[in-house]
This record gives C-alpha cells, sequence and structure tokens, in this order.
C-alpha cells in the first residue's frame, strides 16, 4: 500500500515516540493498522480492525491488531468506549473532540452528541463532592428515532434490567 508521506504525520510521530519509549520497534504491520484505524471514522472493536487489515495484509494476526490498538491508546491516539454488549470499541482521540453517546438497544445505532450545558452541570456536580474527574464516559440507552416510529414506543426493558445491546458492525 502506498501512502503519501504527510498523510497522518503527526499520529505516526506520536506513536514513534510512544513505541520507543516502551521500547519497540515501528513496523510495517504496526503502521498499516494505525493507518487504517485513522481512516475509519466509526466506533471499532479489534475484531472489526482485524477484518480491516486483513483485506490489505492478511499475515497480520489478530494479536498485533489487538496490542497495536492497546498501544494507540496509550498513546494517546484512541480511546475505548463500551456500549453495553460486552465488547470494548475504539475510536479516534487524537485531535476529536470530546463527545458522549445514545445507543439504541433496538438497532445497535451509536449517536455521538456533545452538550456545553452538560459537561458545565457534571464538573460542578464533580466540584460539589470535591471530586476531581479526570475522565467520563455519559451514555443514553434507548430507542433512535426510526425504531421508535416502529415499535410505538414499547419499553421492551424492565427498568432494573441493563439494557441488552447489539451494537452494528462496521465490517
Ligand atoms: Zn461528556
Ligand atoms: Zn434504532
Ligand atoms: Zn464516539
Amino acid at each position: 500500500m502506498s501512502i503519501e508521506d504527510d498523510e497522518f504525520r503527526d499520529e505516526k510521530a506520536i506513536l514513534l515516540e510512544h513505541l520507543q519509549q516502551a521500547g519497540l520497534r515501528r513496523t510495517g504491520q504496526r503502521d498499516l493498522i494505525l493507518e487504517i484505524f485513522l481512516r475509519t471514522e466509526e466506533h471499532l472493536t479489534s475484531e472489526d480492525l482485524y477484518r480491516l487489515v486483513q483485506r490489505k495484509d492478511p499475515t497480520v494476526g489478530h494479536t498485533t491488531v489487538y496490542r497495536t490498538l492497546k498501544l494507540l491508546t496509550d498513546a494517546g491516539l484512541a480511546r475505548e468506549v463500551r456500549f453495553g454488549d460486552n465488547k470494548t470499541y475504539y475510536e479516534h482521540h487524537y485531535k476529536h473532540d470530546h463527545h458522549d453517546h445514545m445507543i439504541c438497544t433496538a438497532c445497535g445505532k451509536v449517536i455521538e452528541f456533545y452538550s456545553a450545558e452538560i459537561e458545565a452541570l457534571q464538573d460542578q456536580m464533580a466540584d460539589n463532592f470535591g471530586f476531581m474527574p479526570t475522565h467520563h464516559s455519559l451514555r443514553l440507552w434507548g430507542l433512535c428515532s426510526e425504531c421508535r416510529s416502529e415499535s410505538g414506543d414499547i419499553h421492551t426493558t424492565a427498568p432494573g434490567a441493563q439494557p441488552r445491546v447489539k451494537v452494528k458492525s462496521v465490517v
């Protein structure tokens, strides 16, 4: 795969610095995994990313993809998100603004949102308790507008139960 030298230059530099600190080598496979990750504007599991990487280079193993995603997370390029289906998803972190998520329990759609008011209220609330938040993840589960019109707003989950989620796969 031939890639413009300048593409993802900052991200590659960050990964390289992180690899050097960890005493690891820069490899073509790690670069490929980084590039495919950065090109995919979705929430991905390591399995999803593995499948995308396999299309370009079938010699890359799942463990390499998994470990590289961990490296990207440690380096601040990726961040982990969970939507309640017992899987770990990864999304872009570097140069991406903070946002929170709504998850449709019927179709698995994930909606990203940001509210300055909610963010400020959360900080205020933490402050009230003398709590210093380091990060947060606000998630709302329910029905998206499309699924609402299909179901007529029938609530299928008992109020005390964890919602059952099956997030849409991108691959
Ligand atoms: Zn937030
Ligand atoms: Zn839906
Ligand atoms: Zn997101």
